[in-house]
């Protein structure tokens, strides 16, 4: 345990720009500076940089460029998605469908309707984090105006039946949204195959800038405005462009989708030798999330009779970087949401460690996390 290196094993929370993205930022700091909105050509070039981004961000998931609205990241995207369709529906409805494991962009924007009226279906998913859409069937009603079920888990990285879902929702003809945040880069998220008609994107999750992201809006979905002020986003969302920003995005999904083929397998097999390892290393440990419908990148185990915060502090100190619990909470002194949804005891699901690789990472990073951390959990189970 002397030897101390750098390992960081948190793709999910979030992964460093790429140099190839950082580079096509740098021109539209200081040189291409020009506000999209202007005339001349200084800020021609700016416009144009955004509409190249915006071309490369719905390649990326088989969107026309009309259907893709940058935002400030995957927050707000799933904010407007959700309050946007709310707001332009109010008159046909008032209830919502989502789930019970969805991240806080959207549980909490749903809580925030509630006390303004709206009513939410918080649907109850399996015991490895799965949605069944016979539950959004039954859940559905005359007054259900979205159905919004995430692609993928950032905290167990499992990954729902979306197009079935959003069948559903369809059969109904209620719109369906779905937070792709983790999903971009993974496998492949295209609009037509999920049949999704709202979908969330964040930059910074796969190799872009933090603070930036997109909403894709199908065609003719009601939805209203959600910032207002200029005429920046077509009128629909107002605010002069972060530029280098939406430059980077561009980039970074061209990038991420490229790789796919290519980074998603090795991911995988780097995945499933950490799980194994750490299965037969640790007595007393459980993998959440599914076994096999489950992000390339995601380890996610609990380790009975300790605390996720001991393990993380005993990693870093070793040069490990990693999370637990619900991930985005920084004091988890909740049970994560996943894992009790997931039918986990309070007392395990504290004792949760996730560990997302990232294109960078090494089999010598996993030999090394499997070194490291058997030794970890017996010094804490022994205190
Ligand atoms: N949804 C999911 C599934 C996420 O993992 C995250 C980031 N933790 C977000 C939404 C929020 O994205 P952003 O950080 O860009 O606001």
């Amino acid at each position: 345990m002397e030897r101390k290196r750098s390992v960081y094993m948190d793709h999910a929370a979030t992964t460093p720009v790429r140099p190839e993205v950082a580079r096509a930022m740098l021109p539209y700091f200081s040189e291409r500076f020009g506000n999209p909105s202007s005339l001349y050509s200084l800020a021609r070039e700016a416009k144009e940089a955004v509409e190249e981004a915006r071309e490369h961000v719905a390649a990326a998931i088989g969107a026309s460029p009309e259907e893709i609205f940058f935002t400030s990241g995957g927050t707000e995207a799933d904010n407007w998605a959700i309050k946007g369709t709310a707001a332009a529906s109010r008159k046909k409805g008032d209830h919502i469908v989502t789930s019970s494991i969805e991240h806080h962009a959207v549980l909490h924007t749903c809580r925030s309707l509630e006390k303004q009226g709206y009513r939410v279906t918080y649907l109850p998913v399996d015991g490895y984090g799965r949605v069944e859409p016979e539950r959004v069937e039954e859940a559905i009603t005359d007054a259900t105006i979205l159905v919004s079920v995430m692609a993928a888990n950032n905290e167990i990285g499992t990954i729902q039946p979306i197009r079935a879902i959003a069948e559903v929702a369809h059969d109904h003809t209620i719109p369906f949204h779905t937070d792709a945040v983790q999903a971009i880069g993974a496998f492949p998220a295209d609009v037509d195959e999920m049949r999704a008609d709202l979908l969330a994107i964040s930059a910074h999750k796969f190799g872009g800038p933090k603070g930036t992201g997109a909403l894709y809006i199908r065609r003719g979905t009601r939805i209203t405005t959600f910032m207002d002020g200029g005429a920046q986003e077509r009128g629909r969302r107002a605010g002069t462009e972060n530029v280098p920003g939406i430059v980077g995005l561009g980039r970074a999904i061209e990038l991420a989708v490229a790789g796919m083929p290519r980074n998603a397998p090795r991911l995988a097999a780097m995945r499933d030798r950490l799980i194994r390892g750490i299965l037969e290393a640790i007595p007393d440990t459980r993998l959440n999330g599914h076994p096999t419908e489950r992000l390339p990148n995601n380890v996610n185990v609990a380790f009975r009779y300790v605390e996720g915060e001991s393990i993380l502090l005993m990693l870093d100190a070793l040069g490990v970087a990693a999370s637990t619990g619900s991930a985005c909470t920084s004091a988890s002194l909740e049970p994560s949401h996943v894992l009790t949804s997931c039918g986990l005891p309070h007392e395990e699901a504290h004792g949760s460690l996730r560990l997302t690789l990232g294109y960078a990472n090494t089999g010598d990073d996993v030999d090394y996390v499997l070194e490291v951390l058997p030794g970890i959990i017996e010094r804490l189970r022994a205190i």
